[in-house]
């Protein structure tokens, strides 16, 4: 079996892993960044690339950021269709500074961090690699894969929401009031899709705080899909393919919408853990980053822009492990409290209001009021 060896292994090459590469990339350091996937890889995914997504592809580098500003396949949208369980709507406006989200097929998307991965000499990036098992000895980490040993001083998890570097770490345990279930469906032929700049979140009374959305996509496509949090789905026994076919064929403000359309794929489920619950994301040579370390927002779902973030902040704590020659677990509790005072307002916020969007009754009042007062509360 063949041996290689590197000073940092990263397994996954969705955001977070692109981007903790990247951020390593100027260092000297040799990098090596498995994924199991052949790009470009599709992952189910709503695609939305918030405007926070946006800014720090600049961050990473200003050559991905123009790259992906002159990439055709994308939709600009500048504000959000709320729509309340009683089905009245508010547009909240998300432009700022004349900056717009984008909605772009996570295939395409994902494809572009990698392709920019492989221009740095010092990062080897191995497809079709998955990793199996995880030898942690105190001076190294030896990884085994389908495609041989990998040895290396320190491992970043950026291996997604089934992590196996999570799992091995041992820290976060899978709790169902902490975690999400997924669908899409990419469709062509939606009506009244692209009639302005905005997607569209409809908070059904049966799915809260879940909701369904409808984004949409060049060329008369859209993304559809829900998302649920795992403890309302086990408790209600809820069939969430079934919910979602029954929602678009039958719910008053949305059949006649796809009377007409077509599905160009079978209906696609994944998880999202959701940072709700600040958890233990390192140790002794691991860090874990994005959905590995459970850090999407449990309020939209969104989680690329946290695990962009989260892969830049592990990058930069690479390098003062190496130059303090330090990989203990106690000095990677520094990796722990950057991200939490990074990223903690913010998801402490999101869980407070997700908690409240468990109220239809409250819902529509918010939306009915905030609807009276839009101009002095959203634009
Ligand atoms: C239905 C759904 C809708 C969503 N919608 C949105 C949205 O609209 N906007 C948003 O911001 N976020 C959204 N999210 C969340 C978003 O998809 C994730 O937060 C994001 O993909 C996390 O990036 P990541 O790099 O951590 O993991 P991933 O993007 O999952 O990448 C992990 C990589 O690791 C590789 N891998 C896994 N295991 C192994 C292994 N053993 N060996 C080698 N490689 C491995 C995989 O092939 C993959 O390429 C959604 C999630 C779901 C499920």
């Amino acid at each position: 079996m063949s041996e290689k060896e590197f000073d940092v292994l990263i397994v996954g090459a969705g955001p977070a892993g692109a981007a903790c590469a990247m951020t390593l990339g100027q260092t000297g350091l040799s990098v090596a960044v498995l994924d199991k996937a052949v790009f470009p890889r599709d992952k189910t995914c709503g695609d939305a690339l918030s405007i926070d997504v946006i800014n720090q592809l600049s961050i990473l580098s200003p050559v991905l950021a123009a790259s992906f500003a002159e990439f055709a396949q994308k939709t600009s949208v500048n504000s959000i269709r709320v729509f309340s369980p009683d089905r009245s709507y508010i547009d909240i406006s998300i432009d700022i500074d004349g900056k717009y989200g984008q909605i772009c097929k996570r295939f395409d998307f994902d494809n572009l961090l990698v392709q920019h991965v492989k221009q740095f000499p010092t990062i080897h990036l191995f497809e079709n690699c998955s990793m199996q098992s995880i030898d942690q000895q105190s001076d190294r980490i030896i990884l085994e894969t389908s495609e041989g040993i990998f040895k290396g001083q320190i491992l970043v998890g950026a291996d997604g929401a089934y992590s196996v570097v999570s799992r091995h770490l041992g820290t976060i345990k899978t709790e169902r009031k902490h975690y999400s279930a997924g669908l899409r469906v990419y469709y062509e032929g939606v009506s009244f899709l692209n009639i302005g700049h905005f997607i569209e979140l409809h908070f059904l009374r049966e799915l809260l705080p879940g909701y369904l959305w409808i984004f949409p996509l060049p060329d008369n496509k859209a993304n559809v899909g829900l998302g649920m949090l795992s403890s309302i789905v086990s408790k209600k026994k809820i069939n969430l393919r079934e919910t979602l076919q029954r929602f678009l064929s039958t719910d008053p403000s949305l059949k006649e919408r796809f009377k007409n359309a077509r599905p160009l794929e079978n209906v696609k489920g994944h998880g999202l853990p959701l940072g709700s619950k600040q958890r233990v994301i390192s140790g002794a040579r691991i860090l874990l980053t994005g959905d590995a370390a459970s850090l999407i927002d449990p309020l939209t779902g969104e989680g690329i822009g946290n695990a962009i973030r989260s892969g830049r902040i592990a990058g930069d704590h690479i390098k003062n492990c190496f130059s303090r020659r330090d990989f203990s677990a106690a000095f990677n509790t520094a990796y722990d409290r950057e991200i939490y005072r990074r990223m903690g307002g913010e998801l402490r916020l999101s869980t407070r209001l997700q908690q409240l969007c468990k109220h239809p009754k409250l819902m529509n009042f918010v939306v009915k009021k905030a609807n009276r007062n839009a101009a002095a509360v959203f634009h």
